[in-house]
């Protein structure tokens, strides 16, 4: 065994294989995979291992089509062939026309990824599988790639290319415990003796949480207890003439597959339970959980009803074993938050079908610091501190329960809420308010007519469209009041603050005290990492000079991880996060002023306190910082307030803005403005896979400045040339926004993809953001969107279409 290498991937299934190989591939062959047993013997041996090309985004799909040609290319190789049933086809049903049009999104954001579903009646669906009844069913999804893989042969397989590339694998080497040295390398302790090495990897399936806690982390997984069947020989199949087709059914929770001449038939039951929560039994190898069909008595009905041959069908085998889930379903690959040179690929719950993507996208950040495609749907670090063993298990119960029935737009489902609150939650809940759940914190939408006000769940513009429109309407003609809870907030300071920032960001950042400013940093390939405001504040007796750095919501450990590895030894420097102490409430509207000065002392006039100017103060006696900063592109303040006063400022606020129609407003209203005014949403508009100017950044970007992190490459970026550029659309429909992922089309050529999209009900229109090809990019350029099968007009128009000379924020 070797005593020094530069990865030790712990954890030989599919996730450990997958990256093991993928590093290979990647160029570093210099790396080990070690296991406690045998390959396989946690969950991958006993999966129904289904190989499916079907996810709610692009990044998704695209993995998944990594997996797919990977695993055909690995059974097509005589060296080390293997049984792969590629291309079988694979059928989702729905039964009501809201997941139809779900199915219609999922398959135009796929055309963008190459991908081709098609969206099929009940007659078609029964046509393809011939042994389902089309009772209660319209239709369903087609994935014509859809398959399953033999999953020991898989990892075999992956383990023996990357063995000739130059890995090693150690079986039955259990890691016992990890060190990690003051120059971040790490020493793998293992029953075998120790592997010193620069990089681990916890690919350790459901004992994820054993080896987290070796490097003192939590990791959000949870594990569910998951059954499926093996039946004797159906006639029907063999009387088809085809293999079956996979079949995913959310009406009643259970997957099916071909198995040899019958079917494979797995269920997601309601009456669902956790697994391992005190601890895992270390003699579980290779090991499965004692059967309980009774459990599943609820969905077995559905699938029997769309399969009838099943109740003429003896069962021959049944198979129960540990899956593992997160708190929202999609798995965890990527840095560990709060640790460097440690990575995980973990939370695996359709690992086979996936962990050659997941391993593929993982090997690439090792290597590269970034993958191909934007990672942010499965970073480790998307969820920030409130991801305890409690609130994970009730997500992934949830999750369980709702295997096949994707989210639609604006659903937040029960469980686990209120994760995270401000004073004001329930004071806004007693106003009536509807919330969205941002990483947790519970954030308020609107107000609702009525307590039994629930808007359907569709792709369209539901029922709360005419409350927003009064909401946009209240904050552009009289003050609206909003409250942004869980925004993330960073207190820099120490001396070399300002330089430090300056290397960060690739655009000009102000020093000036008093003074807010918007910028971006890069990663190392000139791509956009991060988007924040910077404010400078004066000592005070609230603290020393400082910069207060802010950005999205669910940032923080994002944010904290990429600012914090780039302070030098010699750089005085400390961060200090005050996320959950601070709360934002926004004060926007022409009248905006009024009602900050009648409750806050001081000159709030435009010439004593102007556009991005920054100040503390009390509102009312409640101390507060405020900006001048505007995200509505109304005349605006973000008042910052410490949680403990937050009730106090916002009863000031309240009682000062009687006077002037103050009304409460909330995420969906900003959602809208946003996207009247050209201003992009982090993760949404903003990805690592475009670099400032083809995100329309160019104003924010300066080469000519001091190095900065990503010049070199932003240069070498300059020098090739766009491939997309970030464009505002008018959309000609009013039924529907176009989502993001909806593609662009010029005749049959997908020419972009859409980011955002929402009504701009202050100018009349259908607004979206997209990527498009650049020679479609200026404006006026037509161009179809495919919403829901629908081919849509489009047309390139000039950003910022409400107020395009930002004159009423600098008011
Ligand atoms: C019944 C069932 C059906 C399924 N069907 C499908 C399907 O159809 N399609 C699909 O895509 N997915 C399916 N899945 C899910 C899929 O099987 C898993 O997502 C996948 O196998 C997880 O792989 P993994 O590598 O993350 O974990 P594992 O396979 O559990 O591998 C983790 C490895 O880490 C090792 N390890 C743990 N601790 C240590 C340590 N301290 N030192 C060294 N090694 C350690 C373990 O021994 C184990 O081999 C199914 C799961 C179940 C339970």
């Amino acid at each position: 065994m070797k005593s020094r290498t530069k990865v030790v991937v712990i954890g030989g299934g599919i996730a450990g294989c997958s990256t093991l190989y993928h590093l290979t591939q990647e160029g570093w062959s210099d790396v080990v995979l070690v296991e406690r047993n045998e390959l396989t013997s946690g969950t991958t041996w006993h999966s129904a291992a289904q190989v499916t090309n079907f996810g709610m985004n692009q990044t998704m799909v695209g993995l998944k089509t990594h997996s797919i040609n990977l695993y055909k290319a690995l059974s097509e190789n005589p060296e080390y062939p293997i049984n792969y049933h590629h291309a079988d086809g694979g059928i989702r049903l729905a039964n009501t026309e809201e997941q139809m049009q779900g199915y219609r999104h999922f398959a135009s954001m796929a055309r963008g990824m190459g991908v081709d579903f098609e969206v099929i009646d009940a007659e078609e669906c029964a046509r393809r599988h011939p042994l389902i009844s089309t009772t209660n069913l319209l239709g369903g999804l087609w994935d014509p790639l859809d398959g399953d893989i033999d999953p020991a042969q898989l990892c075999q397989a992956l383990a023996y290319h990357a063995r000739k590339a130059g890995a090693e694998v150690y079986r039955n080497t259990p890691v016992t415990a990890l060190t990690q040295h003051t120059d971040d390398t790490w020493t793998v302790h293992t029953e075998q003796g120790d592997i010193d090495c620069d990089i681990v990897v916890n690919a350790c399936g459901y004992r994820v949480n054993e080896v987290g806690a070796m490097m003192g982390v939590h990791h959000p997984v949870a594990s569910m207890e998951h059954q499926y069947f093996l039946t004797e020989d159906i006639p029907g199949i063999a009387e088809a003439g085809h293999r079956m087709p996979l079949l995913r059914c959310p009406i009643s929770d259970y997957y099916s597959r071909q198995e040899k001449g019958g079917l494979l038939v797995g269920f997601y039951e309601q009456d669902c339970k956790t697994w391992g929560m005190d601890g895992i039994d270390p003699n579980f190898v290779n090991a499965l959980c004692p059967d309980d069909l009774d459990r599943v008595m609820d969905v077995l009905a559905g699938a029997f009803e769309r399969m009838p041959a099943l109740e003429e069908t003896g069962i021959r085998s049944i198979v129960n074993g540990p899956i593992t889930y997160t708190i929202d379903g999609a798995p965890l690959v990527g840095p560990i938050p709060g640790k460097r040179n440690a990575f995980c690929i973990i939370g695996l719950r359709a690992g086979l079908g996936e962990g050659g993507g997941h391993g593929w996208l993982l090997a690439q950040q090792i290597v590269h610091g970034e993958a191909c495609y934007d990672t942010w749907c499965l970073d480790p670090r998307r969820f920030t501190g409130h991801t305890n063993v409690e609130l994970t298990s009730l997500k992934a119960i949830e999750d369980y329960q709702n295997e096949f029935r994707f989210h639609f737009p604006h659903e937040h489902r029960p469980a686990g809420r209120p994760a995270k609150t401000t004073p004001l939650t329930p004071v806004l809940a007693a106003e009536g308010a509807e919330f969205t759940v941002v990483n947790g914190w519970e954030r308020m939408d609107y107000i609702k007519p009525s307590p039994d006000f629930h808007p359907s769940l569709s792709f369209n513009f539901d029922e709360a469209f005419d409350i927003i429109s009064a909401d946009v309407r209240n904050v552009q003609q009289n003050v609206g009041l909003c409250e942004v809870n869980g925004f993330n907030r960073f207190e820099v300071t120490g001396s070399d603050r300002h330089s430090f920032l300056d290397r960060m960001f690739c655009g000009t950042v102000t020093k000036r005290e008093g003074r807010v400013g918007l910028g971006y940093l890069l990663n190392h390939h000139g791509m956009v990492k991060c988007e924040a405001t910077v404010a400078n504040l004066p000592a005070s007796d609230r603290g020393p000079e400082r910069v207060w750095y802010g950005s999205a919501a669910a940032s923080e450990f994002h944010d904290m991880d990429w600012l914090t590895q780039h302070i030098l030894a010699s750089e005085d420097v400390q961060i200090r996060s005050l996320t959950n102490d601070q709360t934002i409430l926004v004060l926007a509207g022409p009248k905006s002023r009024d009602v900050l000065s009648a409750c806050a002392r001081g000159d709030w006039s435009n010439e004593a306190f102007p556009w991005l100017s920054v100040r503390e103060c009390f509102i009312g006696f409640a101390p507060a910082t405020v900006m001048g900063v505007s995200f509505s592109g109304e005349l605006a303040y973000e008042i910052h307030v410490p949680n403990a006063s937050l009730y106090a400022a916002y009863l000031a606020l309240r009682n000062a803005g009687d006077a002037y129609g103050l009304k409460l407003f909330g995420a969906r209203a900003v959602e809208s403005m946003r996207l009247e005014k050209g201003f992009l949403h982090w993760k949404a508009d903003i990805l690592t896979e475009f670099d400032p100017y083809e995100t329309g950044l160019d104003r924010f970007a300066k080469t000519d400045k001091d190095d900065f992190v990503g010049k070199e490459a932003l240069l070498k970026r300059q020098a090739e040339g766009k491939r997309r550029q970030l464009v505002s659309l008018k959309i000609d429909a009013s039924h529907a926004p176009a989502h993001g992922g909806a593609s662009l089309m010029q005749g049959d050529k997908v020419i972009g993809t859409v980011t955002s999209g929402d009504w701009g009900h202050r100018v009349g229109m259908n607004l979206a953001y997209a990527f498009v090809d650049p020679n479609s990019a200026t404006v006026g350029s037509k161009m179809h969107v495919d919403m829901y099968g629908d081919l849509i007009d489009a047309e390139v128009i000039a950003p910022s279409p409400y107020d395009p000379e930002h004159s009423l924020m600098r008011s």
